[in-house]
């Protein structure tokens, strides 16, 4: 079936509470949706999250890209021939990770709604649950304790902190809020590139000492510093993960060779795709990394992919994906991200999905 068409839509969206990292406070996101149109009047849906501090992009930039060298690269292409169309839109467009990972999985939606099966059961997964884990902002230590106190009673295993900003200050946040964390419930710890290798190790070198649930550190180091990566890696005990320092499969493998770390963060708006997210999860198993599948500030239109080949991928152990969750709005996907669960439906119990007029109703 011909592609005729790329259409995208510019899409602010509230946040329910503000979202704050070492590097940024956000109060509402705006995402790039994009619709592929094919000959027959099937629509896929994707979207892009920009993350210009990662990616390196905007939603103007994401939106020229779309409309101008993605369109190029697929127009009057044919639906089916889908590794082709992925293979034509990276030829055409380096870089823009984003723009790249909103168009393919909207080619992908219309390739799957026209074998009349889900993403996940296109992928070779089954419907099943995945433990979701919460985001708690960078604020004072104090108010971060009653963040977490909250999520807990809510049902969260798994806790993710951000830091990164004051040594001293991440140290108090941490302590503060090991000492509500029951029995059973871990900490994932963001520095979001916060630290210096030397700093990194004697501080997770303390937490250890402490006994602290570290589940794992994630990206201590600047995103360039693989070096300083590897180093906390072969100095702590902590398994650490690799975030804004693994971006595609070629990052993934370098970084396998040099040992620079124990897991790796999966998102589709850093490595351009599903399909480029799969092979990450491929290469990393192959050498024993586990992988979580992550998301930058995005809605169910691109998380909903990314938790369902996280179902899919035996190699994909931990989502962390709780964006959805600070939304005020989000459309209805396979996916729900209710409670501190994701749950992928049934086709046939989920949720009536009709296209109308190319809108998601
Ligand atoms: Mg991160």
């Amino acid at each position: 079936m011909e592609i005729v068409s790329l259409e995208t839509k510019r899409k602010i969206i509230p946040l329910d509470r503000p979202f704050v990292t070492s590097v940024r406070k956000v109060t509402s996101i705006e995402n790039v949706e994009v619709s592929v149109m094919l000959e027959d009047g099937t629509v896929g849906k994707g979207a892009a999250a920009p993350a210009l501090a990662v990616t390196g992009e905007s939603p103007s930039s994401i939106e020229a890209v779309i409309n101008g060298p993605a369109s190029e690269a697929l127009a009057g292409a044919q639906s089916e021939a889908l590794q082709e169309n992925v293979r034509r839109l990276k030829q055409n467009c380096y870089g823009n990770s984003s723009a790249k990972a909103a168009v393919e999985m909207a080619v992908i939606d219309a390739f799957v709604q026209q074998r009349r099966c889900s993403l996940l059961q296109w992928l070779g997964g089954t419907p099943s649950v995945f433990e979701n884990d919460m985001t708690i902002s960078m604020e004072e230590p104090a108010q971060m304790k009653n963040t977490a106190e909250q999520y807990i009673n809510e049902g969260f295993r798994y806790l993710k902190m951000k830091v990164g900003d004051d040594l001293k200050k991440d140290y108090q946040r941490i302590r503060s809020i090991a000492e509500v964390l029951p029995q059973g419930v871990m900490l994932r710890i963001d520095a979001n590139q916060g630290w210096t290798s030397k700093e990194a190790i004697v501080f997770i070198q303390q937490l250890e000492k402490e006994k602290i649930p570290l589940q794992f550190i994630e990206q201590p180091v600047a995103a360039d510093d693989w070096a300083g990566l590897k180093k906390v890696t072969e100095s702590t005990r902590t398994p650490i993960m690799a975030d804004e320092s693994c971006k595609t499969y070629k990052d993934a493998r370098r970084l396998i060779e040099w040992h620079a770390c124990d897991m790796i963060n999966i998102k589709l708006m850093k490595c351009g795709g599903l399909l480029e997210a799969w092979k990450i999860a491929d290469i990393a198993e192959a050498a024993g990394i586990p992988c979580m599948m992550g998301s930058m500030m995005e809605s169910t239109i691109s998380a909903s992919p990314a938790a369902e080949l996280a179902l899919a991928h035996p190699n994909i152990k931990m989502v962390d994906l709780d964006a959805p969750k600070w939304l005020q709005e989000n459309t209805v996907t396979a996916v729900s991200f209710e409670g501190h669960q994701i749950k992928a439906m049934n086709p046939a119990q989920s949720a009536p999905i009709k296209y109308e007029g190319g809108e998601l109703r």
